[in-house]
């Protein structure tokens, strides 16, 4: 039977691995960062700009954030969000279930679902684990997500055993309509590909918090339903990080070794290359659009604020090693006048080296590995990193 998506490991050095991820628009390298584009669009940057010079091979889109808006209808009726959007390469969805939980005061969560009010409008609304499928069969992208809970970062153990339980519950019910609706041609980005099945790809996700013994209870739970990929969820939420670092070291090893593993909301670049090196091949997160919004830039180097005075005639690129197209051009002199001027461009620039270099980061990743010197590589990155 033909697979949805492909993944084959090409180099390892210790835990750490770099790959191919295939899926029906494009070809990935792993490890790999993926863009957030919460509303289908990676905030300030123009796809022209993902495709060309960032070349990011997949981006994430937020399944609750274009359900509420534009919604479904829209999105199915234009032809899925690869049509709407014009993005023909890969994306990504998340269940919608993330957003929903930290609504803390909006919702009610039962064996069914939640019940929550859109923050747009005050509308009630439900989502459950065929609602969420439904959803991102709508939108088409790639990679869907199952759905689950995640108890917040400081959950006890009872309150985390529960919760990893309803999620096991709640990804056998994804992957019950996830395959339905394949069945019945709701996949809006179907595409026919050579050796794929031109499906989309599900992943599992593996909840448990700080607690060990529970990682491995969801893994084993998570497994044992079956999945193309699965994600580490609930990390990142507000625990220390030396136990986000535990938990991976003890999780990588056990995940299924034919299948990537992608840790979901994961970080800044100290925590991709810890994480890598702990077995970990996708990641997404915010932080580089995120901080180059508020004139934060992340530099090899470790990160700079462009508002410091100290830039006011600083005549140097953000990061002198960075080939960006910002910082071949642009100086921290003109990218701090703009951004106290409050021009857009300040944080369209910053936004887009930040993205350069996380992207460029995890190249540099992909050759250490393939040379077998990444712990090399990792060593001399987080001393540079921390130098600021
Ligand atoms: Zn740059």
């Amino acid at each position: 039977m033909k697979k949805s998506v492909e993944w084959k490991i090409t180099a390892q050095d210790g835990e750490a691995r770099s790959g191919i991820l295939r899926t029906r628009r494009s070809v990935i390298e792993t490890p790999v960062f993926m863009p957030v584009g919460t509303q289908a669009t990676v905030k300030g940057i123009r796809y022209e700009w993902l495709e060309t010079e960032l070349d990011a091979r997949i981006i994430l889109a937020n399944t609750y954030h274009l359900w509420l808006r534009p919604g479904v209808d829209v999105i199915r009726q234009l032809g899925g969000l690869h049509k709407f959007s014009t993005w023909n390469r890969s994306l990504l969805t998340d269940s919608g279930g993330f957003q929903v939980f930290s609504l803390t005061d909006m919702r009610k969560i039962t064996e069914e679902g939640v019940e929550f009010r859109s923050h747009v409008d005050g509308t009630k609304m439900f989502l459950s684990p065929e609602v969420s499928m439904e959803i991102q069969a709508a939108l088409g992208a790639e990679i869907v997500m199952a759905f689950d809970e995640c108890p917040p970062g400081d959950a006890g153990i009872e309150q985390t055993q529960k919760s990893l339980e309803m999620t096991a519950r709640w990804a056998r019910r994804s992957k019950n309509r996830f395959n339905e609706l394949q069945n019945e041609g709701a996949d809006t980005g179907f595409l026919e590909a050579q050796s794929l099945s031109g499906q989309q790809a599900l992943f599992g996700i593996i909840q448990g918090a700080g607690h060990l013994n529970l990682r491995r209870e969801s893994l084993e739970k998570t497994t044992e339903i079956g999945f193309d990929g699965y994600a580490i969820g609930g990390l990142s939420v507000g625990e220390e990080k030396s136990v986000m670092y535990e938990v991976l070291e003890f999780l990588a090893p056990q995940m299924p070794p034919d299948a990537p593993c992608y840790l979901m909301g994961v970080g800044t670049p100290e925590d991709l290359v810890e994480a890598v090196y702990r077995g970990v091949d996708m990641f997404d997160c915010v932080l580089p659009t995120r901080n180059g919004r508020t004139g934060s830039a992340f530099t090899s180097s470790g990160k700079l604020n462009i508002r410091n005075a100290k830039f006011a005639t600083d005549s140097e690129p953000l990061d002198i090693e960075c080939f960006c197209s910002v910082c071949r051009r642009y100086s921290k002199a003109y990218l701090r006048h703009l951004y106290l001027s409050k021009e857009m461009l300040a944080s369209i620039l910053i936004s887009h080296h930040n993205l350069a270099f996380f992207l460029d980061t995890m190249k540099k990743v992909r050759d250490a590995i393939k040379l077998g010197k990444f712990g090399e590589f990792r060593r001399e990155f987080l001393s540079r990193m921390s130098n600021n």
